[in-house]
């Protein structure tokens, strides 16, 4: 028990020298002392186990104050490298990133929408293997794989229960088969949660207060998700199946959804319902082939057509009230738009949000275009890993 207290301890306190070494860039140690208030020699210690790791090295001398010249600290962050994949369906991306979340190294597949679970899984491993040695990093560098997995989770053992679109994919234990496979520990969160996370790292790193995170897919799966920040973290909720919001009910008399429920928000608002709405609506008379995407109806609404016109309000509109919803269960003022499409979706949400919601709020609120590209959408696995890597250490007393 004794020992096992020790332990806990030194992890707590290798955290903070750790942390105070990342978040300074370089550092010296009488200002790790300042900054954890450790006692010197515990920090010497730990710095030197953090050196013969080669997790931190001496970048350079501070300024000269008299006496010795201090040292000053910072984090390799190229000692070791987490995997982050992006598992939208059917692409399916892939990267590589350091320490600080810089990608080193990224790729992606697309698989073909008639493929088997086991054949989704070999081809993605595959791929796995071949960024790993293209990339030319040891095995040993790594120390995890986080996938942001579309479907339902069981997030705390790795488990990725579901996903409708593959009808064969059910309980896909991603915990044991990447460590048969890749001997790493394997993090599996919600895709929209880790397109959030990367999206709050790289682009909003100073929005502390609660916001919501909406992700827009487009093409087949069309999902519209969302992510929250609640008390300076995202919240998972069990399992990590937090905010459907493409499963919220906006229309109680709808059609039948996949979920099992009636009239949800992506039956209405998902990309493949707005064209075939649009189309059926524009009729057999015109070559509607070109018409792929909710882009294709943007420009022809630009260009004054009245049917994609009110097509597209429809859109905002439902999306509004989803958003207006979520927003007046939290009391947010703040609400991000992502997805490759998001300043579009932004332009047709933004007038519907703010007549769904009370006037206070309304004047407060802050809608941001979500910045993330496609290509970075792995990252956020990337952090995932190197959260749990860096994490803070909890007391079982
Ligand atoms: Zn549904």
């Amino acid at each position: 028990m004794a020992g096992n207290n020790t332990k806990i301890l030194k992890q707590a306190n290798t955290y903070l020298v750790l942390n105070s070494i990342i978040s300074a860039e370089s550092i010296t140690i009488e200002d790790v002392v300042k900054k954890t208030k450790l006692s010197r020699p515990t920090i010497v210690n730990i710095v030197k186990e953090l050196t013969e790791k080669n997790i931190v090295f001496k970048s350079g001398y501070a300024e000269y104050t008299g006496g010795r010249l201090p040292t000053l600290l910072s984090l390799n962050a190229n000692s070791y490298y987490t995997i982050g994949i992006d598992f939208e369906f059917p692409p399916i991306r892939m990267a590589i990133s350091n320490l600080k979340g810089e990608v080193v190294h990224k790729r992606g597949i697309t698989v073909e929408r008639h493929f088997s679970r086991n054949q989704i899984i070999e081809l993605m491993f595959q791929e796995l293997d071949g960024m790993i040695a293209e990339s030319g990093i040891a095995k040993e560098q790594f120390i995890g794989i986080g996938i942001g997995m579309l479907g339902y989770l069981k997030a705390n053992q790795g488990i990725s229960v579901e996903i409708i679109r593959i009808p064969d994919w059910k309980d896909v234990d991603f915990k044991q088969l990447i460590k048969e496979r890749f001997g790493l520990p394997v993090y599996v969160q919600n895709d929209i949660h880790m397109m959030a996370l990367a999206e709050k790292r790289l682009f909003l790193p100073d929005l502390e207060e609660d916001f919501a995170y909406v992700g827009i897919r487009p093409g087949i799966r069309s999902g519209i998700g969302l992510a929250m920040q609640i008390n300076g973290s995202f919240y998972g909720g069990v399992n990590g199946n937090a905010h459907l919001l493409g499963h919220m009910t906006i229309d109680v008399n709808g059609e039948p959804c996949t979920c099992g429920s009636r009239g949800c928000l992506e039956l209405i608002a998902g990309e493949p319902n707005v064209i075939k709405r649009y189309k059926a609506l524009i009729g057999d008379g015109e070559d509607l082939e070109h018409i792929r995407g909710i882009r294709d109806i943007y420009a022809r609404s630009l260009a004054g057509e009245q049917t994609a016109t009110d097509v597209l309000d429809e859109v905002g509109n439902y999306m509004g009230i989803g958003i207006a919803n979520v927003v007046k269960l939290f009391g947010l003022t703040t609400v991000v738009i992502g997805g490759p499409d998001s300043e579009l979706y932004t332009n047709l949400i933004r007038d519907h949000l703010k007549k769904n919601i009370f006037k206070h709020m309304s004047g407060e609120m802050n809608l941001i275009v979500g910045r993330l590209e496609q290509d970075l959408y792995p990252l956020g696995s990337c952090f995932l890993v190197i959260d749990q890597f860096f994490k803070e250490p909890t007391l079982n007393l």
